[in-house]
């Protein structure tokens, strides 16, 4: 059998290196552009499921596996019918199972939202037709407009990011996720207005008390300002559970993959595009492609969402529907919050539960709350705890006596 995995990314590297340890009489190549290679380290186990994890590089010489194959090239096209992948530098890779571990694409400003000072919006009506000699200072302007907005996706845009930031008085940041909310944190010395479409920060991880919670600690260090903005579609290759896209032979992990399941396949889970995310992706692909993920059990991965981060110096823990998420159908009265902030000596820290007809369905813990366990079985245990109303998070209920 002959295994292709393309991008060397978290997602790439996880699923090649467990195809390796899988297959060992198989040949497994990972197409990657660079030769620097993409992996996560565990930096805490907090529990079961919940683990801090730190992005490391690591060079193709440090994978054991001597049925590993690194063809550094440019995945181009891919030849569905004769099994091929098209390389960049002109050759073909046969394969029997592909898998695509690409990752995503900064959502870029389209040029239609650049104007010339001076230039109708677009959909607008001109006042009068630019001359020639007109018309290129304003391309010029464009261009030198184009060039003042940058995206982030790795090391190499970071690294433009910061050079230009040494050089910048004022900074607007478009977005309203976790890498907008940590790069607004990090910006020092510089006017900043931050731009989102939504009512509050953090959209994608919080709701607005938990946001609140967060932009309190924010204007401790800075002021913001917030304004309305657009947004795009998700663009991935769309897998089923088995991270099989509509062509059988290939597959595909990681932020390029596209898992729109129903609720009844991943409960407490859903599709966020996290480094965790990427790793339970490839090495649950390697497992589907080499036809194990029965016996293996990797598919719990996706029982429970969990993600484990640090915004503005305090940990931050997602669990399971912590926001709501696929609970839109349900009836209001069926949904409840209950939250409560706690003032330490050593912080402030903040936990928030989600519940739906007394079922624990998600929490937001931030700073150091010690419940991460508990609400961690509360979720997938499912017991019903709707008793203790909002007296759930009372410091003196011993939440641990309910699974006695
Ligand atoms: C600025 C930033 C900060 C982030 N911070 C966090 C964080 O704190 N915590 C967290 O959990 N997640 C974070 N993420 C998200 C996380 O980085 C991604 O979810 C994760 O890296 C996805 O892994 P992946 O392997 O799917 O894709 P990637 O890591 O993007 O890897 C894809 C690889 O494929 C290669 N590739 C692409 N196209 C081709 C091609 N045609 N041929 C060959 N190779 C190709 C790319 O060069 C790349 O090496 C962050 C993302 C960004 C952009």
């Amino acid at each position: 059998m002959r295994f292709v995995v393309v991008g060397g990314g978290v997602a790439g590297v996880c699923c090649a290196e467990e195809l390796c340890r899988l297959r060992p009489q198989d040949e497994v190549t990972l197409v990657s552009a660079s030769r620097v290679l993409k992996g996560v380290s565990v930096v805490a186990r907090l529990s079961r499921n919940l683990e801090e994890l730190a992005l490391v590089e690591r060079r193709l010489d440090e994978l054991p596996y001597s049925n590993l194959r690194l063809v550094q090239d440019v995945a181009a096209g891919i030849d569905t019918e004769g099994q091929a992948l098209l390389l960049g530098g002109g050759g073909r890779l046969p394969y029997d199972k592909l898998c695509i571990c690409a990752g995503a694409r900064p959502k870029e400003l389209p040029p239609s939202v650049f104007h010339a000072s001076g230039e109708q919006p677009a959909g607008g009506v001109p006042t009068q037709q630019a001359p020639q000699a007109q018309q290129a200072d304003r391309d010029a302007e464009l261009a030198a407009l184009r060039q003042r907005v940058l995206t982030i996706r790795d090391t190499d845009s970071v690294a433009r990011l910061a050079a230009r930031l040494r050089r910048s008085r004022r900074v607007v940041v478009v977005g309203n996720g976790g890498i907008a909310l940590e790069l607004i944190s990090g910006l020092k010395g510089a006017d900043v207005t931050w731009v989102m479409k939504h009512a509050h920060i953090g959209d994608a991880y919080f709701d607005l008390d938990a946001a609140q919670f967060l932009l309190e600690e924010l204007q401790h260090q800075r002021r913001v300002a917030a304004a309305a903005a657009a947004a795009a579609a998700d663009g991935g290759l769309r897998v089923n559970r088995q991270m099989q896209s509509s062509d059988p032979a290939i597959y595909a992990a990681g932020d390029s993959a596209s898992c729109q399941w129903a609720a009844d396949e991943s409960r407490h889970w859903f599709q966020m595009r996290l480094w965790s995310q990427a790793r339970a992706m490839g090495v649950y692909a390697a497992h589907c492609m080499a036809g194990v993920q029965d016996q293996t059990g990797s598919d719990m991965a996706f029982e429970l969402f969990t993600h484990v981060t640090r915004f503005l110096g305090k940990k931050v823990v997602l669990l399971g529907l912590y926001n709501g998420q696929r609970l839109g159908g349900e009836a209001e009265q069926d949904v409840v919050t209950y939250s409560r902030i706690d003032e330490e000596p050593e912080g402030r820290s903040f936990v928030r539960v989600l519940l739906l007809r007394g079922r624990v369905q998600g929490a937001v813990l931030i700073g150091e709350t010690d419940l991460d366990e508990t609400l961690e079985n509360l979720i997938m245990d499912q017991l019903d705890v709707g008793s203790y109303g909002p007296h759930l998070l009372d410091p003196d209920v011993e939440l641990d006596h309910v699974f006695d």
